[in-house]
């Protein structure tokens, strides 16, 4: 069997293109104000610099502008609030995205939720998350819904099959297992207490890995003609999931690179748009 490469890298291209006319609408609409994505970042981690800077680069890419906010690592969680506040009333900022993880000392969880719901467009208060699995409108955890995006792109079948999302993070596994649900999947979560994970596995017809080490999910778990999403990311160009093992057993897969991590982005892109879109009507 040949699986099918679920390409996110070039699905996120088309994307961007049908962003630019977009956002090229918008500026016209409101006399050359393109939508704005404020990033926060706050203190000095690399890699959440390197994720914040990939960022911005694709909101030029589809002609929006980001209004970079740094913050120093010593920074209290008064501090960040007070900043995501001015943000939520700046009528000139369309969304609101706050790198994870933010330093020890501050109170992630209570920051992301100061942030307003209809500038929430990383999906991660917990009213956007409840409002989610509620089937209300609201915008979905940009990791767990670019894999929607893919899994529903290329026609992937969720009704009835059984779906193991491995990972139970509140950015990423558990909102995966609430999409899933809603597509009618039967939804099984695994975490770092689930017993006889490999058996678990082998019943699925989807296999979701958010893990978060590399390639720990073997290949030999998976069973033949399952669809294997693998959201992880390594140095070595490799993911959760021993992906070299299945290609030619999986019905399909995500690879690593260009599976999930440009639909992340992309999906950020998307629901910025989307809530410029609802602002420019409202103003309207
Ligand atoms: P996380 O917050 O560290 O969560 C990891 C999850 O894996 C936890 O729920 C943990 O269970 C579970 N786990 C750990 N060891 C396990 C084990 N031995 N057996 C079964 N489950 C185990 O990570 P995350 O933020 O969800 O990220 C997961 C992966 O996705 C990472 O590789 C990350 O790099 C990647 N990611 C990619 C993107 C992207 O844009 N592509 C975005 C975000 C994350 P407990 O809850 O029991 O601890």
């Amino acid at each position: 069997m040949t699986a099918t490469i679920l390409d996110g890298k070039t699905l996120a291209q088309q994307t961007e293109e049908e962003l630019q006319s977009r956002v090229a609408a918008l500026k016209a609409a409101n006399n050359g104000k393109a939508p704005i994505l404020a990033t926060i970042l706050v203190g000095d981690d690399p890699a959440s610099a390197t994720y914040v800077r990939m960022k911005q680069n694709a909101c030029q890419r589809v002609g929006m502008e980001s209004m970079a906010v740094e913050m120093p690592a010593s920074t209290t969680t008064e501090e960040l609030l007070a900043r995501i506040e001015e943000l939520n009333a700046n009528p000139d900022c369309h969304g609101i995205l706050l790198q994870h993880p933010v330093p020890a000392q501050i109170d992630e969880r209570a920051c992301f939720d100061a942030i307003a719901l209809a500038k929430d467009v990383d999906g991660v208060t917990c009213l956007g998350f409840g409002r989610m699995a509620m089937g209300e409108d609201a915008y979905g955890s940009a990791t767990p819904q670019g894999i929607m995006r893919i899994l529903e792109h290329y026609k992937v079948p969720l009704a009835g099959r059984n779906a193991v999302v491995v990972g139970r993070s509140p950015i990423l596994g558990k909102p995966m297992a609430m999409m899933l649900l809603n597509a009618n999947a039967t939804v099984t979560i695994c975490h770092s207490r689930t017993a006889n994970l490999p058996d678990i596995i082998g019943r699925a017809d989807l296999v979701v890995g958010a893990v978060g080490r590399p390639e720990f999910i073997k290949g030999e778990w998976i069973r033949d003609g399952a669809v294997v999403v693998d959201a992880g990311y390594h140095p070595g160009r490799v993911g959760d999931i021993e992906l070299a093992s299945i290609a030619d057993r999986a019905a399909a897969y995500t690879p690593v690179p260009g599976g999930v991590g440009p639909m992340t982005i992309n999906t950020l892109m998307l629901q910025t748009v989307q809530a410029a879109e609802k602002a420019s009507t409202n103003t309207a």
